[in-house]
């Protein structure tokens, strides 16, 4: 099974994605985190792509289809995959069509979790997370037991860099603009499932699992 997780920053991709991945056996292909990763090594594509996220703006298509295509080879996505955080623009939906091609699958669903704007901003701009063991936190709804310091391995808490306000708007703009082109996409292509991302978290995850079936 290959599915897409479409939605817009702080809509709760990375957790739903996380806990879908382990039940159905798919690899969590995370493009924010994959980029961040590249980040933090210095590398090439790392140093390319990080002007473009500490903006909230899009890294260009090119770079991204590369990497991505890149990590739907590996052998731990041969079960199937799980794309968080990609496509989004239609060139990369266009592009991933070529490649979910080439490599002899398709996309079973496109599951497409909405959340009003307001609630983002909130929900965003209070997220702190640990660069160490990558816990997420939020500064009211999931506080951790000691302000500022990790529950899971002590390390100081830190906000990422795109989601200070000024950057979630820009993040919010750039994915209505960019990205919501892509819900119409997978409509037309009979794959599109929408799921209310305001619900409680397993709330959610039982959506999108029966969306889903049973696992293999
Ligand atoms: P995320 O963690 O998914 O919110 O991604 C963080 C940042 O990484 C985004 O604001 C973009 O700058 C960049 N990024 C992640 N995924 C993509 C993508 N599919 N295309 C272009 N840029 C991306």
């Amino acid at each position: 099974m290959n599915l897409i997780l479409l939605g817009p920053p702080g809509a709760g991709k990375g957790t739903q994605a996380a806990r879908i991945a382990r039940k159905f056996g798919l690899a969590h292909l995370s493009s924010g985190d994959i980029l961040r990763a590249e980040v933090r090594q210095n590398s090439d594509l790392g140093r390319q792509a990080q002007s473009y996220m500490n903006a909230g703006t899009l890294v260009p298509d090119g770079l991204i289809l590369d990497m991505m295509a890149r990590h739907m080879e590996k052998p731990d996505a041969a079960r199937g995959f799980l794309l968080d955080g990609f496509p989004r623009t239609v060139a990369q939906a266009e592009g991933l069509d070529h490649k979910v091609e080439a490599l002899g699958r398709r996309i079973d669903t496109a599951i497409h979790m909405m959340v009003a704007d307001a609630e983002l901003e909130a929900r965003l701009t209070g997220r702190r997370s640990c660069p160490n063991c990558n816990a997420i936190f939020h500064v009211a709804s999931r506080p951790p037991k000691k302000e500022g310091v990790c529950d899971q391995c002590g390390a100081a808490l830190v906000q990422r860099p795109d989601d200070r306000a000024e950057v979630v708007r820009t993040r919010l703009q750039t994915y209505h603009a960019q990205t919501g082109p892509l819900v119409a996409y997978y409509r037309g292509r009979g794959v599109l499932a929408d799921v209310n991302g305001s619900a409680a978290p397993d709330q959610v995850t039982a959506a999108i699992e029966a969306l889903c079936g049973s696992p293999a």
